[in-house]
């Protein structure tokens, strides 16, 4: 089938050439039309008009299932909407007007196998990973659905998107295609959990303009593997010697994200082992305050807790992005999405 949601233009180029014999006229015909002018049934191109037999061949080789917005929650200039995918199950995306741009917030599993304990997702499970039409049809959907101009992508929806690599990595070509969504990889954010062995397939990668975010949550390893089950002990350590090793382009920092738990991770001695774990990295914090979720054991922090929080870690020079972005009470970090979208549909 001809999934034009997982195919670079070369990708499409060689296809075509394989398949019909033909070469860059046609894949820049459906190039365009399927991703600049936005038309899911972009063979009908006309362009093409007078190619019946093509067009015929195309239509029956086409295949365009990003699933269907199911639903869609408006807030605060926000726009949270549900996918259903082709089985049955349901993922969720946010829209985030910026200032000066728009920014989508996509899923890249079904759940999340991680399990962290703040997480909305993460109680979940994991059911199963996106393919690379689900992640790059969420972009498209808030272009196509919603007429968002789409500049920024950030994976920090549902799911561990180094667990999704393959997936994932692909799904960043396609998006960041000139041809297509020209999504610059520099706009484009992938968050884990912290996951070594995909950190360094990213580093092997050499895709220096992609930023990186980790979330943290605690700053020792008793404390992470309270919050984050999956965190092995002593992996603390290792993760930052990962990070010190990932290649960072000139002029570029790692983004950390710390959910702030009232009485968690908030406190004194938190602050200066956070300060410490991060002297040896280039990085910026992203302090979020936690999202109360159902049934929830913890407490989002006091206002004056996080200011109290922020001043002194900027006090022990750590830089820390100056305030919370818009939105983030919606998703918080790679999570907290899930509430609304119970998947098995
Ligand atoms: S915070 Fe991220 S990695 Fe952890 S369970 Fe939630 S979605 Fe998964």
């Amino acid at each position: 089938m001809l999934r034009l949601l997982e195919l670079t233009y070369e990708n499409l180029l060689a296809a075509v050439s394989d398949r019909y014999g033909k070469g860059s006229f046609l894949a820049q015909t459906l190039y365009r039309e399927f991703y600049k002018d936005l038309k899911p049934d972009a063979w009908r191109a006309e362009a093409i008009r007078n190619s019946q037999g093509l067009r015929d061949r195309l239509r029956q080789d086409w295949c365009f299932e990003p699933g269907r917005v199911k639903d869609e929650i408006h807030e605060d200039g926000l726009i949270k909407f549900v996918t259903e995918l082709v089985d049955g199950h349901r993922v969720e995306s946010v829209i985030l007007p910026l200032r000066t741009h728009q920014t989508v917030c996509i899923s890249s599993q079904v759940g999340c196998r991680m399990g962290c304990r703040f997480c909305e997702t993460g109680k979940l499970g994991l059911a199963r990973s996106l393919s690379v039409e689900e992640m790059v049809g969420q972009v498209y959907q808030a272009r196509h659905e919603f007429g968002r101009s789409i500049r920024n992508v950030v994976f920090m929806g549902m799911g561990e998107p180094f667990d999704n690599f393959e997936n994932v990595i692909q799904a960043v070509r396609v998006m960041s295609d000139q041809r297509g969504l020209d999504i610059a990889q520099r706009r484009i954010t992938l968050s884990t959990a912290g996951r070594i062995d995909g950190i360094r397939k990213l580093a092997a990668l050499n895709m220096p303009s992609l930023n990186l975010t980790v979330s943290l949550n605690a700053p020792n390893d008793q404390l992470r593997q309270r919050l984050m089950p999956l965190h092995d002990k002593g992996s603390l350590a290792l993760l930052q010697k990962t990070l010190m090793a990932y290649p960072l382009k000139k002029g570029k920092v790692l983004n950390v994200a710390y959910v702030l738990i009232s009485h968690v991770n908030d406190q004194g001695e938190h602050v200066q082992q956070l300060a410490e774990w991060l002297k040896p990295l280039r990085a910026r914090v992203n302090l979020i305050p936690y999202n109360s979720i159902k049934d929830s054991l913890f407490q989002p922090p006091r206002q004056g807790d996080t200011d109290l929080f922020r001043e002194k870690l900027i006090e022990l020079g750590v830089n820390v992005q100056k305030r919370i972005p818009r939105g983030r009470e919606l998703m918080a970090a790679c999570g907290q999405l899930g509430a609304h979208a119970p998947y098995g549909g």
